[in-house]
């Protein structure tokens, strides 16, 4: 019998450099938003300048949205769930359209990977996986799940049934950060989708051009006009007069939590629509002196803390070391700090590429400095590096002696900086890891199953990994508590956000 091989496409094939430099320095035509199933430029004209931290230079431009293209792109996103074009096609055909759009991300996957890296800065083979491929696995995934979700009955007394619908919200509203645009965008749009809702989404101002390219691929794949619709610009211009409408139903955003804060105040200043918040982090990763493998603690806590220059929010920013092993353990890591090769994010050799601005950078540095004074010590990096390029590069940076009051303890930098802080024993780290505002990841290395329980219960973190760091899998959910938010991206779960349950009485 001969089996039929599945045919070959990008997604399967190993990345490689040659395929990256055909597309690497491609000029961008200017991009306008993408409202009704086209591109259009802003009502007022006006252009946002995107700058490529790859070497400071302009790549192209972005439409600079005003209050009236996003009042139009919700509209349209309105009038598209009412008339139920989306809203009440059958589950099946919708899941037929969410798989294609799939297939077309895969299709497209290194040219998507390669226009989110020129304006973030991500280094190409993350940004290959955990962005284009991540979208393609979070559209297939949803898509599949969408003929699978029931409504319920109710275990009612008397004669009476009790039905329980799933209904879609509606319109939502997605406001996303410069970091993995595609990754986190399609965890919210993939969901919200399949649920039957009309989306309306607002990346950061930064970082536009792979969520452009997406929605269009969303078209091509036969998801309807108005259904799925972008606008660029100001989070201070469209992203509040997207929070202040009073037309969208659901707000789902990452982000910081200053303006997590704002879309509250929106929510309560508009007409109360839910918000979920996925907010900042401090992750501690707590090393025992009992780890099962402390060279293979330091190598993943490492990538765990360095990989895309620190820009990640589950990042593992603060090493709790226990202290009889703490002045190896940092000298190992400081080792792998030093170690990573820093450079051009679309050079397959570069394991670190660029921090995405000036800004970003400039506050890096500004938190090393801080930290000095407050009496750490940089054990390695501290820098910036290969300014001579233009581009935004910073040496990944080791302060130890970071104590529990410090500015770099308690304040997420957002880079690529780790803070240092021995421990004495399980309390004294359990004290420690829990003394920010910040409830997002954590991590714990030991051999001790029973102390791996008691960390698991009593660290405040909606995610905590054990002789691991960086749990990526679809399916299980990622979310935070305290400031770092409410709210889970990814799994089944996530449906939750894109749903209104309905009653339903019926006297029989
Ligand atoms: P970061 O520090 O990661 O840039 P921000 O919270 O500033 O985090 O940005 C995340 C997203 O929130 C971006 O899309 C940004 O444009 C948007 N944003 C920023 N300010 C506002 C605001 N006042 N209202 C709505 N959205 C905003």
């Amino acid at each position: 019998m001969s089996v039929r091989k599945p045919p070959l496409n990008k997604a399967n094939l190993m990345l490689q450099q040659e395929a990256i430099d055909a597309v690497r320095g491609q000029t961008l035509a200017p991009r306008g938003h993408f409202i009704d199933g086209r591109s259009i430029a802003s009502d007022s004209g006006d252009v946002l300048d995107i700058i490529s931290p790859i070497d400071g230079a302009i790549l192209t431009s972005v439409a600079a949205g005003s209050k009236a293209d996003m009042d139009r792109a919700i509209t349209s996103a309105r009038s598209a769930f009412e008339d139920g074009r989306w809203s009440k096609m059958a589950p099946a055909q919708r899941k037929k359209i969410l798989i294609k759009l799939a297939e077309l991300i895969e299709r497209d996957a290194l040219e998507l990977a390669v226009l989110g890296v020129r304006d973030n800065g991500t280094e190409i083979n993350m940004a290959y996986k955990a962005e284009s491929l991540s979208a393609a696995g979070t559209f297939r995934y949803y898509g599949e799940a969408i003929d699978k979700i029931y409504g319920q009955i109710a275990p009612t007394a008397n004669s009476v049934l009790g039905l329980i619908h799933h209904a879609p919200v509606g319109v939502v509203g997605a406001i996303v950060p410069w970091n993995f645009p595609l990754m986190i965008g399609s965890w919210k749009i993939a969901p919200a989708l399949a649920a039957g809702n009309s989306i309306v989404l607002k990346p950061a101002e930064s970082a536009s051009l792979s969520l452009l390219h997406l929605a269009k691929l969303a078209s091509e794949a036969g998801v309807p006009d108005g259904v799925f619709n972008v606008v660029t610009g100001k989070g201070s211009v469209v992203g509040e007069a997207m929070g202040l409408s009073m037309d969208v139903d659901v707000l789902v955003f990452t982000g910081s939590g200053a303006t997590g804060r704002r879309l509250l105040e929106y929510s309560a200043r508009s007409n109360l629509k839910r918000c979920y918040l996925e907010l900042g982090g401090k992750s501690p990763n707590i090393i025992f002196n009992d780890a099962p493998d402390l060279a293979q603690a330091a190598k993943v806590s490492a990538a765990g803390i360095f990989r895309n220059s620190g820009q990640v929010c589950v990042a593992g920013s603060r090493l709790l070391v226990q202290e009889d092993i703490h002045d190896d353990f940092v000298a190992e890591m400081s080792r792998h700090a030093k170690d990573f090769k820093v450079g051009n994010p679309l050079d397959l050799s570069s394991q670190i590429g660029a921090v995405h601005s000036l800004s970003e950078l400039e506050a890096n540095l500004q938190f090393v400095q801080t930290a000095q004074e407050e009496g750490a010590q940089c054990v390695a990096g501290g820098k910036r590096i290969l300014s001579e390029t233009g581009g935004y590069y910073m040496a990944p940076t080791v302060m130890s002696g970071v104590k529990v009051e410090d500015n770099l303890h308690q304040n997420e930098v957002f880079g690529p900086v780790l803070a240092v802080t021995p421990f004495k024993d399980e309390a004294d780290a359990i004290r420690i890891a829990n003394s920010t505002v910040y409830g997002l990841s954590a991590g714990v290395w030991t051999s001790n199953l029973s102390r791996a329980h008691r960390m698991i219960e009593e660290i405040k973190s909606g995610v905590i990994h054990v002789n691991t760091y960086g749990g990526s899998d679809l399916t299980v959910p990622l979310g935070g508590v305290k400031q770092s938010g409410n709210g889970h991206d990814k799994s089944l779960h996530a449906m939750d956000k894109y749903f209104d349950l309905k009653s339903a009485w019926i006297q029989l």
